[in-house]
């Protein structure tokens, strides 16, 4: 078995043919890695760009590299075709640290090749995701690489962080480390239709409280302290990527204010609920709520 551990540096910049941002690939860094855990081969191409040739000051600090050196840097189309030649193992398994790279990858090949899928990738592993998963480090938050190497211990002093090449080979060492077959083999996927499908998925927010992604019992609350059902005081207001509503408990007068949010994802809609107590109103804001629903100010002693 072939494992590729790859790596780029982009520019961001507007072109005209999409009309819009596109990510353009200015460097590919590669590694290949034996059944034995050991690199065997590097592949790196600079890449000169056609679609700005003016690289952003975010790039230029990030990744150290100059306009000049990416003159004299090859087409993507060419660096694609040496890449392919260069992986040689058709079965080989592709991978990058997160799904960032391949989206961008793929966005090049769309731009240059006019392809919907990436020429030399016949299956894929997400090495983030798979390192996460190894480590325990859990789902909430995305491990960098720089927090991959310090947990296992990888030192990065004489890397050149942000360039392709030495960011492969690092990522290439955490994947030697955290290697297992099995789990492996459930972190691989074909890179089928539905792969690309998936990839290119944009999860999408409901903002209408009528969509039909809206499961109408997760409308609905309990009183956290009493557990009677709560009566809703006010509309569903979307804001805030949510919709909001506010709530009362008859029975116990706790007010709330819930918050439920509804992403719909490529496996279908994934709905999260909040339920948070209001603070209790000082006593003046009670006397001038009373007052505004009876229009004359409470009695005495209330
Ligand atoms: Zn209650």
């Amino acid at each position: 078995m072939t494992y590729i551990v790859m790596d780029l540096e982009w520019n961001g910049a507007y072109t005209r043919k999409t009309k819009g941002f596109f990510n353009e690939i200015i460097e590919i860094g590669a590694v290949k890695i034996n059944d034995r855990m050991e690199p065997v081969d590097t592949f790196h191409a600079v890449i000169r760009p056609v679609v700005s040739r003016k690289l952003s000051t975010l790039v230029q600090d990030l990744t150290g590299i100059e306009e000049q050196e990416l003159e004299g840097g090859q087409q993507f189309t060419r660096a694609v075709s040496q890449l392919r030649k260069w992986i040689a193992d058709p079965d080989a398994v592709v991978m990058t640290w997160s799904t960032t790279d391949l989206m961008v990858l793929l966005e090049n090949c769309r731009y240059f090749l006019g392809r919907e899928q990436i020429p030399f990738m016949k299956r894929y592993a997400d090495l983030q995701a798979y390192c996460q998963e190894r480590l325990d480090y859990g789902t909430a938050q995305q491990m960098g690489l720089s927090k991959a190497c310090e947990l296992l211990g990888i030192p990065e002093e004489g890397m050149d962080l942000h360039r392709a090449l030495d960011d492969s080979i690092l990522t290439g060492r955490v994947f030697a480390r955290v290697f297992e077959p099995v789990t492996f083999s459930r972190a691989v996927r074909p890179a089928d239709r539905e792969f690309y499908d998936r990839l290119t998925f944009k999860t999408v927010i409901i903002s209408d409280i009528n969509d039909e992604n809206v499961d109408r019992e997760a409308l609905s609350f309990r009183c956290e302290g009493c557990g009677r059902p709560l009566r809703r005081t006010s509309d569903w207001k979307f804001r805030s990527r949510a919709f909001c509503a506010e709530f009362l408990c008859r029975s116990c007068k706790t007010k709330y204010t819930a918050r439920v949010q509804v992403k719909l994802k490529y496996d279908g809609p994934v709905t999260k609920r909040k339920l948070v107590v209001k603070a209790p109103e000082s006593e003046k804001d009670k006397r001038e709520e009373k007052r505004g629903e009876n229009g004359a100010p409470a009695p005495a002693g209330v």
